[in-house]
C-alpha cells in the first residue's frame, strides 16, 4: 500500500475565472488534463455552492481514479484553490503523472503564491507506523520525528497538551504544537540549563524555577546538596499533573521532594509579588510567542533581578542562534541592559532540532571564569551523580561560542 500524495494551496489566482465558479468548465478541464496525464478516471462528483458575500459560489469536486483520486475546491471570496492528488504506486509508479497533472492545474489558475506538500505514503517508503510530526525552526525550516503512539491529548486552561511516544525520544511532551521534553534526550536541555550556573555559584541555597512543569529542571536542581529550597511556579497545573503521572523517568518524583515547593500560577505575578530572595532563578519556559511572552521582556528581567540575592543569577534559553538570530540578539542585548554580566552559551538539543542558545545573567556571577578544577571540586563536594551530559570540560566548551553566535551577542 504505497503511493504519492500531493497537496497544493493556491493563493491569489490570476488565471481563468470560469474554472473557479463554473463546475462544468472545471470538470471538463480536470477530466481532460487527467486523461492527458495517463491516469484513469472511474467516477466523479461536482457541486457548485450558492453565492457567498456577493461573490459567486465556489466549486468542489473530485475525480475518482483507478490510481485513487483528484480533489479540488475553489474559494472565489479568497481567490484561492485547494488541490489534492493521491496516486497509489502499487502496480506502476504514477508519481510523474500525478506531478504533471498538478503542475497543469497550478498553471491554469496562475496563483501569486503556493503552498505545496508531498507525502510519500505507505510502509514500503520507510515510513514508520504512527505519525510524522513537524515543528518549525522558523518560517523557512522545519524538522520532525515519527511518533508511534499518541498517549494523551487535551486542551488545558492555557495550552493544547499532547503526550506522544517515539522510538528515538521515548515519551514526549508537546505544548501548542511545540516539543518540550522527551525521556531519552531531556538530559541535554535540563543539565545544560541547570548545572553551569548552579556550579558557578559557590553556595546556591534558595532556588526558583519559573515554568519547568515537566519537573526535569527541578530534578537536576535537587541534585545540589547546598539547595535548601527549590520553588517551582508553573502557569499550568495540568502540565505538572501529566508529568507526575507519565514522565517520572524525567522528574524522578522531584515534585514530592521535601525541599520542593510547587506553585501553580503566572511566573511574572509570582516574581512581582514574592518577598523571598533567590540565589539562582531558572526560566524554563515555552517560547516567546506563547503565554510566556511577557516573561521575555526587560520589565520581567528587572523584576527577576530584584528577587536575586547578592551574587545571584538568572538562566534562560534564547532560541536557535542559526534559525532565530534576531531573537537571540534581542534577548541577549535586553539582558545586557539589566545585568552587568551576560554569559551566553550553547549546546545541540536533539528534541529542538538545532544548536540552542542559553544565557546566565548576573551582576556578579561569570560562569566562563570558573575553572574546570573548581567545577570538578564542586561536583565532588555536592556528590552530584548521574550526569549524562555535563562535566567540567563540557562546562568550558558550553561557553566557547562559534563566531557567528559571538556576533549576535554583547561582547
Ligand atoms: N524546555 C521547554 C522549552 O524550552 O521549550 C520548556 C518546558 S516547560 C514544560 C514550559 C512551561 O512553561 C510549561 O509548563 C508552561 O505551562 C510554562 N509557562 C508558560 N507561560 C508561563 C507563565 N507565564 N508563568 C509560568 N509558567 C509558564
Amino acid at each position: 500500500m504505497q503511493g504519492l500524495h500531493l497537496t497544493a494551496d493556491l493563493y491569489q489566482r490570476q488565471g481563468a475565472l470560469s474554472l473557479f465558479v463554473d463546475e462544468h468548465a472545471l470538470a471538463t478541464f480536470c477530466r481532460t488534463e487527467t486523461q492527458r496525464s495517463g491516469l484513469t478516471i472511474v467516477g466523479e462528483k461536482w457541486i457548485t455552492f450558492p453565492e457567498y458575500q456577493g461573490e459567486p459560489g465556489g466549486v468542489t469536486g473530485a475525480l475518482l481514479l483507478a490510481e485513487s483520486h483528484l480533489a479540488i475546491h475553489t474559494w472565489p471570496e479568497r481567490k484561492g484553490v485547494t488541490l489534492d492528488i493521491y496516486v497509489c504506486n502499487f502496480s506502476a509508479d504514477n508519481s510523474v503523472k500525478a506531478q504533471g497533472l498538478l503542475q497543469r492545474l497550478i498553471d491554469v489558475f496562475a496563483p501569486e503564491s503556493i503552498q505545496r506538500n508531498q507525502i510519500l505514503r505507505g510502509d514500503e517508503q520507510g515510513n514508520q507506523a504512527g505519525e510524522l510530526l513537524w515543528e518549525k525552526l522558523n518560517n523557512n525550516s522545519v524538522y520532525g520525528f515519527w511518533f508511534r503512539k499518541r498517549l494523551l491529548e487535551k486542551h488545558t486552561k492555557y495550552q493544547y497538551l499532547e503526550l506522544l511516544e517515539s522510538a528515538d525520544m521515548g515519551r514526549t511532551l508537546r505544548l501548542d504544537g511545540c516539543l518540550m521534553t522527551a525521556e531519552k534526550e531531556e538530559f541535554f536541555y535540563h543539565e545544560g540549563l541547570v548545572h553551569p550556573a548552579m556550579l558557578s555559584h559557590p553556595n546556591p541555597q534558595k532556588t526558583l524555577i519559573i515554568g519547568g512543569g515537566d519537573g526535569g529542571a527541578l530534578e537536576e536542581l535537587l541534585k545540589h546538596q547546598p539547595v535548601e529550597s527549590a520553588t517551582l511556579v508553573d502557569l499550568d497545573g495540568a502540565v505538572i499533573e501529566v508529568s507526575k503521572e507519565y514522565l517520572q523517568s524525567i522528574n524522578k518524583g522531584a515534585f514530592d521532594h521535601p525541599k520542593a515547593m510547587i506553585k501553580v500560577g503566572d511566573g511574572a505575578e509570582f516574581v512581582r509579588t514574592t518577598e523571598e530572595r533567590f540565589d539562582i532563578v531558572l526560566l524554563d519556559l515555552t517560547d516567546p510567542e506563547t503565554p510566556a511572552g511577557p516573561l521575555y521582556t526587560e520589565e520581567f528581567f528587572v523584576a527577576c533581578k530584584k528577587v536575586l540575592t547578592s551574587g545571584g543569577a538568572i538562566v534562560l534559553h534564547l532560541g536557535s542562534p542559526f534559525h532565530e538570530p534576531e531573537q537571540v540578539r534581542r534577548l541577549s542585548y535586553m539582558l545586557a541592559g539589566v545585568f552587568t554580566h551576560v554569559s551566553p552559551y550553547g549546546l545541540y538539543i536533539p528534541l529542538y532540532g538545532a544548536y540552542w542558545a542559553l544565557a546566565v545573567a548576573s551582576d556578579e556571577l561569570c560562569p566562563k571564569q570558573v575553572s574546570a578544577q573548581v567545577i570538578d571540586e564542586r561536583i565532588q563536594a555536592r556528590a552530584i551523580g548521574d550526569l549524562q551530559y555535563y562535566n567540567s570540560e563540557v562546562h568550558g566548551a558550553l561557553f566557547a561560542l562559534p563566531n557567528y553566535y559571538q556576533k549576535l551577542v554583547p561582547a
